[in-house]
């Protein structure tokens, strides 16, 4: 029996998560017999089943299962619903490398944690997705493998044998690239997943490295490739005008509040801030005080440092002096009374998270900075702050309307390649074949076109959601 789905009866792909849009990553594959699912992301915007990517395509059919899961890193969108996949197909492995492993350990109870908290303070009516206490049992599928060394993919019902190989992809710790090699009919065709990618190095982590090409199909991100300002900020400049702002705030006496992400951001900000005190740029002395759940993932950040990828092995987020914020509306009054400055999550102040908290406290005084520091999706109270024009900002609705006199800034670190990066990739990995996932309509038009500027033979789609596509070329 041939894999069949809507007509293909071929190997095909077919994206499961949105796919206009930044939500859930979630791609499955189906190669002669063998079913491979790349990513089990939940959607960041939604809650309960409304996050889970769409499982009924292959639930539906009869010929359709999932053998192997492969995580590319740990960020929600790529890992969030991997236990729903596990509850609903018992028998996959579950592929990723060592360091994404480990921060799967801290996050998915982290996660389930929320959900039931959510819950209970009633601000959503959604059922978890999973529990804590199921997260162990479901630990024995996860299969940690090094850079660059092969394993096996082949399905039970595979017709073709299949090889994995993962890839550094920079972005965050663990983050992975996939190479799939399979033997169709004579020939062996490559397929190369880049996830999410970062090609240029961040304050920790090298940029990410790749096999070279030629391939067959690439599976691209393309979450810049409607960003024309990415590429005109170099991260030295950032990190000087980040340094400088800190070093403003701080000299009026002021407190810096960096809202974070907690896997990635955060630990590139505290390097960021050890390299500031070793130049003198700001006083050794500086308090900086970090909280939750990035403290857990800084643990794996370190205890990882000789076997994963780095810029330098000597360093040690935990070697950056760091207080834990006190708890309590008392504590964080008595915290904001001296200068310092506070790398807390989450990077978009949602409400009734930390960053939100203090930044409530914060907003009405003149001495204080907000500098944000990664991504505020359109309506977050961090694209408000950097919006506001009438000297008031709603940091939370049942407050309302804020004074805003402190200072704001923003700062362009990216954990993502900008789009001539993306381009230079391609040409790196000369793919005959190109699927553009994980960014806006906007994003995936502009690599799409100037990627048939450069390579006019390539073949490139764009796939849409729930609809397959034929995994390799025509020809
Ligand atoms: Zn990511
Ligand atoms: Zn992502």
């Amino acid at each position: 029996m041939a894999p069949n789905a809507d007509g293909l009866d071929e190997p095909y792909l077919v994206c499961l998560g949105a796919t206009d849009e930044i939500g859930a990553s979630c791609h499955y594959l189906q190669i002669d017999g063998t079913g491979i699912m790349l990513d089990a992301g939940a959607d960041p915007e939604e809650e309960g089943r409304d996050a889970v990517p769409d499982l009924h395509f292959i639930k539906d059919r009869t010929d359709t299962w999932v053998d192997h899961v492969l995580i590319t890193h740990a960020h929600q969108d790529h890992l969030g619903c991997l236990p729903v996949v596990i509850q609903e197909f018992p028998h996959v492995l579950v592929h990723m490398t060592r360091a994404t492993r480990d921060l799967a350990g801290v996050l998915l109870p982290s996660s389930a944690r929320l959900q039931a908290r959510k819950q209970q303070e009633g601000s959503t009516s959604a059922d978890p997705l999973f529990a804590v206490e199921e997260l162990d049992a479901y630990e024995y599928l996860y299969l940690g493998h090094h850079l660059e060394f092969p394993f096996e993919l082949t399905g039970v019902r595979g017709r073709t044998p299949i090889e994995g190989r993962l890839w550094d992809a920079g972005h965050v710790l663990g983050a992975a690239g996939v190479e799939i090699e399979v033997e169709y009919g004579d020939e062996v065709r490559r397929v190369f997943y880049t996830s999410d990618t970062s090609m240029t190095a961040q304050a920790i982590l090298p940029g990410g490295s790749y096999p070279e090409g030629p391939i067959d199909t690439l599976i691209l991100e393309s979450t810049l490739g409607g960003d024309p300002e990415a590429e005109q900020f170099t991260r030295k400049s950032e990190e000087r005008k980040f340094g400088e702002a800190l070093k403003e705030t701080l000299e009026r006496g002021g407190t810096a509040l960096v809202p974070v992400f907690a896997l990635g951001r955060s630990q590139e900000v505290l390097a960021m801030i050890d390299r500031f005190k070793r130049r003198g740029i700001i006083d050794d002395e500086t308090p900086v005080y970090s909280a939750g759940m990035m403290r857990a993932i800084s643990d794996v950040y370190d205890k990882t440092r000789f076997t994963t990828p780095r810029l330098n092995e000597d360093f040690e987020v935990y070697g950056v002096n760091q207080k834990r914020l006190p708890r309590g509306q008392n504590g964080l009054q008595r915290v904001l009374q001296e200068p310092g400055i506070l790398v807390v999550s989450s990077g978009m102040m949602f409400e009734r998270t930390i960053s939100n908290k203090l930044a409530q406290e914060m907003v009405d005084s003149e001495k204080h900075s907000i500098l944000l520091v990664g991504y505020a999706r359109e309506d977050s109270p961090a694209a408000r702050l950097l919006e506001s024009t009438n000297g008031a900002v709603v940091l939370d609705e049942a407050r309302g309307a804020q004074p805003l006199n402190c200072q704001v800034g923003r700062f362009r670190f990216s954990g993502h390649s900008h789009r001539r990066d993306l381009l230079n990739l391609v040409e790196q990995l000369e793919p005959r074949r190109i699927l553009l996932v994980h960014g806006d309509a906007n994003a995936r038009e502009w690599m799409a076109d100037n990627i048939k500027f450069f390579n006019p033979d390539a073949e490139i789609e764009v796939p849409e959601r729930g609809k397959p596509v034929r995994l390799f070329p025509a020809d």
